[in-house]
């Protein structure tokens, strides 16, 4: 089975500006490319999982998403980084949707389309709603002390660590992976 990291996007692997959808606005936080790429050759699938409500609320638009997406692909994919699958949630939080994190349906999906392990994948978000959501999944949990830094007291949640950013969240898991090789 394979093992997985769900990605919050925003605040997490760039950075958090407010309703980030332009290209200019998108700007990675220091490492990001390194830290994905050491979790890629760790043997992790990488998967994004972002709450877009920007769409909803009519800040900008799905084709506006997509766009970002396929630059944010561009720029991983030049540095040989491949990420597997972006869900969003396209929804204004009013409107009561199913897939909102912290719901776990997205990480539900990617585990049959892709075959995960849960147990063996982490979750890495700056929000209280992205640990939420790997608490309930039954994935370990990372939160990271870029962006909201988890200061947002919308959710009862608990990160089994938490790193300075995503590079070091990086550092965790593969630290962790060797400890449980010499087991
Ligand atoms: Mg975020
Ligand atoms: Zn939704």
């Amino acid at each position: 089975m394979a093992k997985a990291i769900f990605l919050d996007r925003d605040g997490t692997i760039n950075v958090d500006r407010e309703y980030v959808h332009k290209i200019e606005a998108f700007k990675l936080i220091p490492r990001t490319i390194d830290a994905l790429r050491m979790l890629q050759d760790a043997g992790y699938l990488l998967i994004v999982i972002t709450n877009q409500s920007g769409i909803g609320r009519g800040h900008y638009s799905e084709k506006d998403f997509y766009k970002l997406n396929e630059h944010m692909f561009a720029l991983f994919s030049k540095n040989g980084i491949n990420i597997s699958k972006v869900y969003h949630c396209p929804h204004n939080p009013d409107e009561g949707c199913g897939c909102r994190k912290p719901s776990i349906k997205f990480i539900k999906e990617a585990e049959k389309e892709f075959r995960i392990d849960v147990s063996k994948s982490y979750v890495i978000g700056d929000k209280t709603a992205d640990v939420k959501m790997g608490n309930d999944a039954s994935c370990k949990t990372i939160l990271v002390k870029t962006g909201k830094a988890g200061n947002d007291n919308l959710h009862n949640s608990k990160p089994d660590f938490i790193a300075e950013n995503l590079y070091d969240a990086a550092k965790i898991i593969k630290r962790i992976d060797h400890m449980e090789k010499d087991i």
